[in-house]
C-alpha cells in the first residue's frame, strides 16, 4: 500500500506489543491521517497452541502498558474477546466497517493457522474494499526468502546460518530499527468512539482485562508473571544491562546457576522488543558482522539466528504445526508413555537432580534456562521414552516465554524427530551435562532443597547408601540401560525403513 493515502487506519496488534520499531504500526501512521488499534483475545487459539496462564497474563499486562504509550500518540487501543478462532473475519469486517476505517495493518504471523487466519480476513476485508497490509516484523527477514540453491527450505541450521550470513555480514549493520509511530494529533483522537457495540458476542471496548475466559490470572501464573517487569520500557533496560554483560554471553551461557543469558525471550515473543533491536544491539558490539571479533556478541547472534531459524521452518514445512514430526520416519516411534513418568518428571520428581532442579525452575518461574530445556527434553524423550509432545505442549502451559516455532523446533531437536544434524544416537547424559554445567551444584540447591547438604560431588547423582531415607525419591530409571533402549529403538526404525 502506497503512503498517505487513508483518512482513517486500524492496526491489528498481536504478539508485537511495543511502540518503538513496529513496522505495521509505523507504516500505519505514516500511511494514515487517523490510526486507532485493536488487540482480539481468542482463547480458543490459546488453547490450539497449549499457551498458559503465564504467556497470557504477560500478553495482558503488556498491551495494557501500551495502551497508555499508545494514547500520548492519541491512538487509542480497543480490546475485543472472541471465543473461536473462526470468528476473526467477521469480526474485523464489522469493526473496519463501524470505525469507518479505510485500511487494515499488522504484522505477519507464521503458524499455519495464524497464515489462514489471515489470508480468511484479507479475503473478506476485500469485500468491503478494505486494504490489508501484513508486513515482515517478527522475523529478521521474510520466511521463505532464504531457500536451499534448489529453492526448498533449509532442514539444518548450520547451512541456513550460512546462508544468512552469507547475504547479510557487511559492516554497515542494516536491520535500523523504526522509531516509534508519529503522533496523529489530538483532533483525529477525539473521534474514535469509546466503545461499539458488535453484533453477537462481546463489544469492542477500550478496557484491557486481567484475565480473558480462564486464562490470565490463575493464582500461580499471576506471581510468576509478577516476577517479570512488563512492557516495552523493561524490556530496552534488559537488553541494555545485557548489552554491558554481552562480551562474555558464550563463557557464561551454559552455566543455569549464573545469570549468563539475556533473558530477553518473554520479551520477543510478546513483542515488547524486537529481533532487530536484539540484533542491531549485538551487531554493534560485534563491528556489523554476524561473526566478528566480540566472542560473546557472536554466539549470541547465533542463538538469534537459532530463532530465525525455527521460525522460517513453519513456513517451509507447515507439517510441524498440524502436530507432526519433522522426520516423517519417526512418526512410528513406539513411544512408552507411563503416565506416572511423565507426571514424576512434570513434577521435579525423577530422582535425578538437575532434572528436578530444572523442571521446578520451570514450574516456580515459569522459566527454565535453555541448556536444561535441552537436558530435560531428552530425558523425557529418550530415557522415558515419553512422546515429544506431550512435554512440547506442558512447557507451551508452564512457560513465560512460550512461542510455538521455538518450541517444538526444541522439543523436535532434541527427540530426533526434527532438525537435529546429528544421528538419534545424541542422547544427554544428565549426570554428566549437571557436573560440567552446573559444577558446584548452586543450580540444583537452589531449586532441590532436599539435597542442599550433599557435597559438591555427590549432589549431581547422590549414591543409593546416601539417601537417608528422606523426602527426594530414589531415580526413576537407569539412566545408561534407558539410554541403550532408546537407541535400540530408533535404530529398529531406521531399518524398517
Ligand atoms: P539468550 O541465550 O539470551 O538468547 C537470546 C534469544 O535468542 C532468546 O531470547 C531467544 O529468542 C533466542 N534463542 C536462544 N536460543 C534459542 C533456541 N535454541 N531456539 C530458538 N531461539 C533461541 N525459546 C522460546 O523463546 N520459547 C519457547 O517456547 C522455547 N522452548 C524451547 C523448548 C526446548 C525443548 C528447547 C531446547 C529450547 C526452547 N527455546 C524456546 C529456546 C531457548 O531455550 C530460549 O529461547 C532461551 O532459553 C531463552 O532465554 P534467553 O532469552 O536468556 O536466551
Amino acid at each position: 500500500m502506497s503512503e498517505n493515502n487513508f483518512a482513517r487506519g486500524l492496526v491489528w496488534l498481536r504478539n508485537d506489543l511495543r511502540m518503538e520499531d513496529n513496522t505495521a504500526l509505523y507504516r500505519a501512521a505514516r500511511a494514515c491521517d487517523a490510526l486507532a488499534a485493536v488487540f482480539i483475545a481468542c482463547p480458543e487459539t490459546w488453547r490450539s497452541h497449549g499457551d498458559g496462564d503465564n504467556v497470557v497474563a504477560m500478553r495482558l499486562r503488556t498491551l495494557k502498558s501500551l495502551q497508555a504509550s499508545l494514547a500520548k500518540k492519541h491512538i487509542p487501543l480497543y480490546f475485543l474477546e472472541l471465543s473461536r478462532f473462526a470468528q476473526v473475519p467477521a469480526a474485523l469486517q464489522q469493526i473496519c466497517g463501524k470505525l469507518e476505517v479505510d485500511a487494515l495493518f499488522a504484522n505477519a504471523e507464521y503458524p499455519l493457522n495464524e497464515q489462514r487466519r489471515d489470508a480468511a480476513v484479507r479475503d473478506t476485508l476485500k469485500q468491503i474494499r478494505v486494504p490489508v497490509e501484513y508486513c515482515t516484523d517478527r522475523t529478521l527477514i521474510p520466511p521463505g526468502s532464504l531457500t536451499t540453491n534448489s529453492g526448498d527450505g533449509f532442514k539444518v541450521f548450520t547451512p541456513f546460518k550460512r546462508a544468512f550470513i552469507a547475504q547479510h555480514d557487511n559492516s554497515d549493520c542494516g536491520f535500523d530499527p523504526l522509531p516509534a509511530p508519529r503522533s496523529l494529533g489530538p483532533d483525529h483522537g477525539n473521534r474514535w468512539p469509546e466503545w461499539i457495540a458488535l453484533a453477537g458476542e462481546n463489544n469492542l471496548v477500550r478496557s484491557i482485562p486481567d484475565s480473558v475466559g480462564d486464562y490470565g490470572v490463575a493464582p500461580g501464573g499471576e506471581r510468576k508473571v509478577l516476577d517479570w517487569t512488563v512492557g516495552e520500557g523493561a524490556a530496552k533496560k534488559r537488553l541494555e544491562a545485557f548489552s554491558a554483560v554481552i562480551p562474555d554471553y558464550h563463557k557464561q551461557r551454559d552455566f543455569p546457576a549464573l545469570e549468563g543469558t539475556s533473558r530477553l525471550s518473554p520479551y520477543l515473543n510478546c513483542g515488547a522488543i524486537s529481533v532487530r533491536q536484539c540484533a542491531r544491539m549485538a551487531l554493534e558490539e560485534n563491528g556489523g558482522r554476524w561473526a566478528g571479533s566480540c566472542e560473546g556478541a557472536s554466539s549470541w547472534l547465533n542463538e538469534i539466528l537459532w530463532r530465525e531459524f525455527y521460525q522460517h521452518l513453519v513456513v517451509h514445512f507447515p507439517r510441524v504445526c498440524r502436530n507432526l514430526p519433522f522426520k516423517p520416519e519417526t512418526e512410528g516411534v513406539p513411544w512408552a508413555n507411563r503416565p506416572s513418568d511423565f507426571e514424576r518428571w512434570r513434577e521435579g520428581q525423577t530422582g535425578v537432580p538437575i532434572v528436578d532442579a530444572a523442571m521446578r525452575q520451570l514450574n516456580q518461574t515459569g522459566w527454565m534456562h535453555n541448556r536444561l530445556r535441552m537436558v530435560v527434553a531428552s530425558f523425557l524423550t529418550k530415557n522415558l521414552l515419553t512422546d515429544w509432545r506431550l512435554g512440547e505442549r506442558y512447557f507451551m502451559q508452564q512457560l513465560v516465554d512460550a512461542d510455538f516455532a521455538a518450541n517444538n523446533g526444541g522439543w523436535q531437536w532434541a527427540a530426533s524427530t526434527g532438525t537435529d544434524a546429528a544421528p538419534y544416537f545424541r542422547v544427554f547424559n544428565p549426570y554428566s551435562q549437571s557436573k560440567r554445567f552446573d559444577p558446584d551444584g548452586d543450580f540444583i540447591r537452589r531449586f532441590v532443597p532436599e539435597l542442599e547438604d550433599y557435597s559438591n560431588k555427590d549432589i549431581h547423582c547422590p549414591p543409593r547408601d546416601l539417601f537417608r531415607g528422606g523426602s527426594y525419591p530414589v531415580p526413576i530409571c537407569d539412566v545408561t540401560q534407558s539410554r541403550k533402549h532408546a537407541i535400540e529403538v530408533f535404530a529398529n526404525l531406521k531399518s524398517q525403513e
